[in-house]
């Protein structure tokens, strides 16, 4: 694993009614054929912060960036008829401001990012707009959310 660069949020892509961790997650990615749970962070619904992979092996959680990041997902992110939708829990949100204050705290370098952020710039003008996004993932613009949240204190 390359040093940690980015340190990735991503959202489970299940209704809010779901609760499920990390365990649950595993099962789907074994069942697809990964060896593990893609991600190293689950943070479930009630605010809970499992753990995926270590941190130093490296994750599948976003096509070309896998190494040199940590994934960190946030069960949630759609409704029932499986469009996207942010409805995340304040103790979601608690927990990831925390975790992440952590995280940067050991990897200084790391940008803190969302999963659609890193879809590719396909007009080259150096941003990624929404036109661009793979996906919704995590469906919240998390690098504001961050900058505004950082400082703040449990
Ligand atoms: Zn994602």
């Amino acid at each position: 694993m390359k040093p940690i660069r980015l340190l990735v949020v991503h959202c489970s892509a299940t209704p809010a009614n779901r609760d499920l961790g990390v365990a649950e997650i595993r099962a789907m990615h074994k069942k697809q054929g990964w060896r593990d749970v893609g991600y190293h962070y689950v943070i479930r619904r009630n605010g809970v912060v499992e753990k995926g992979r270590p941190d130093n092996v490296i994750g599948a959680h976003v096509a070309g960036h896998n190494d040199g990041s940590l994934g960190i997902c946030l069960v949630g992110g759609v409704k029932p008829d499986m469009t996207a939708e942010t409805n995340f829990t304040p103790a979601q949100y608690d927990a990831l401001r925390t975790l992440l204050q952590e995280l940067t705290g050991r990897y200084p370098a790391a940008r803190v990012c969302g999963h659609r952020d890193l879809s590719p710039d396909r007009n080259g003008d150096g941003k990624v707009t929404k036109g661009e996004w793979v996906k919704d993932c995590p469906t919240f613009d998390v690098e504001p959310w961050w900058a505004a949240n950082k400082g703040r204190q449990a």
